[in-house]
């Protein structure tokens, strides 16, 4: 895969659409584009439409602050953001294309004694599965971050923090771009503003995608709509353990260099970056009612600049510029959701929430090998809609909340 050119240019119009196709991509964000990418470049399957009902990597994939990390809990979830983590570092070369990827490390603060023995258990699990992790006391926390006020005090004292050197962002249009550009050339089609409305099924099976555009076939379909899931899964007749809640960010005026690390703190529910424009990227955890709304609110821009004060007094002066929501697939248990569905030729790469910038890569290669062999692989299998039934949850509430 490395090192193969292709050249700049515009992704093709949208074309017409054809009657049928051997595989059919719901939702044109990083995850849909990453699956088509590794089935037409890896796997040689290319009779391929992405379908997209606005434009391209519009949704959640235009709207995240790019963390990228493999710091999780269970063994099952650090293996498989790990595979995506070591996909974004050779990513810039693989797809030719710079996706500005910046590996400066994601340093969570503790501020009480109970988030300090989590954070153990977490670098243990880290450092057991090849990850680069720890637990930092104070001193190191002040070395990693000068700029950050350790004098907060009270509840909000800083006792230490989990390092993981792993830690990245990168640019997400780049992601995208990327992807679509390689798997255009490949013959990818990619159909922006075509929405699917429904489905007609025969027995186990998807037979018809109905558009806004008109109606096709495919032998295999995959769902990547983002916060949609939930609702493009029950047009399939799917019911999934998914609701809606929008996530906010905001962005400030741009700013010399000062924080080479990405911090999070949980307790404050705020997290910061500094990107490449020299803006702080501002985030923290979802709102607290469900909706399916992109609107941001005074509330939440309140609470974020609260919690990035805390940390960072001096910003108290900073402008800020942008402000904006998405709308996240949330799962009960912090999760995504990928594999098969109760429909044999439809697949599901769903529940990201706010957490599935990072799996971009790892879910479309994953998601694509599923679909060209037919067989999930053992690293997704953990995965599967079916846990809810069993019982077999991947919990990752504590080392997602804030750290996204
Ligand atoms: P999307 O990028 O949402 O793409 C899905 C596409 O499907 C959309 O373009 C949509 O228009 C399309 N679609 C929907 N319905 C239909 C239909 N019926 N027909 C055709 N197309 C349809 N994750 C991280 O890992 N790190 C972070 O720091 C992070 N921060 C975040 C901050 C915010 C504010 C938000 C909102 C999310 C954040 N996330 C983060 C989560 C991350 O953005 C998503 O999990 C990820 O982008 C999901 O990618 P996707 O391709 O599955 O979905």
């Amino acid at each position: 895969l490395r090192s193969r050119h292709v050249p700049y240019g515009d992704i093709p119009k949208t074309p017409d659409l054809k009657r049928a196709y051997d595989v059919v991509i719901i939702g044109g964000g990083g995850h849909g584009l990453a699956a088509a990418y590794y089935l037409s470049n890896v796997h040689g399957i290319t009779n391929v439409a992405v379908l997209e009902k606005g434009y391209l990597a519009g949704g959640n994939t235009a709207r995240n602050t790019t963390t990228i990390r493999s710091n999780y809990m269970t063994p099952e979830s650090v293996a498989f953001y790990k595979e995506g983590v070591e996909l974004y570092e050779t990513m810039s070369q693989d797809l030719g294309f710079n996706i500005m990827f910046s590996q400066r490390g994601q340093l969570t603060l503790a501020h009480s004694e109970a988030t300090l023995r989590s954070f153990h258990l977490r670098a243990e699990m880290g450092k057991y599965m090849g990850t680069k992790i720890e637990v930092v006391n104070v001193q190191t926390v002040r070395e990693l971050c000068p700029d950050l006020n350790l004098d907060i005090g009270g509840q909000h004292e800083v006792l230490g923090g989990l390092w993981h050197a792993d830690g990245a962002t990168a640019r997400h249009d780049a992601v995208a771009w990327g992807y679509a550009k390689h798997a255009a050339a490949r013959g990818v089609e990619i159909h922006q503003r075509t929405e699917v409305l429904g489905f007609e099924k025969s027995g186990d099976r998807v037979t018809e995608i109905r558009t806004n555009r008109g109606t096709i076939s495919a032998g295999q379909v995959l769902q990547a709509v983002g916060g949609l899931n939930g609702q493009v899964a029950e047009m399939a007749g799917i019911k999934l353990a998914i609701r809606c809640f929008p996530l906010q960010a905001m962005v400030t005026q741009p700013l010399k260099p000062f924080l080479n690390t990405l911090v999070s703190s949980a307790n404050l529910h705020t997290y910061l970056v500094q990107s490449s424009r020299g803006e702080i990227v501002i985030g923290g955890g979802s709102d607290p009612y469900q909706l399916a709304s992109t609107r941001s609110t005074l509330d939440q821009k309140e609470h974020l600049a609260e919690g990035a004060l805390h940390l960072f007094p001096f910003l108290h002066k900073v402008k800020l510029l942008r402000q904006w929501a998405g709308i996240t697939d949330m799962t009960p248990d912090y999760s995504p959701i990928m594999g098969a569905s109760p429909l044999t030729n439809y697949w599901l790469d769903c529940g990201w929430g706010t957490w599935g910038f990072k799996a971009t890569p790892v879910a479309g290669k994953r998601m694509a090998e599923t679909i060209a062999t037919g067989r999930v692989p053992d690293i997704l299998k953990p995965f599967d809609m079916r846990r809810f039934d069993n019982f077999a949850l991947l919990n990752e509430m504590g080392a997602t909340a804030a750290s996204h």
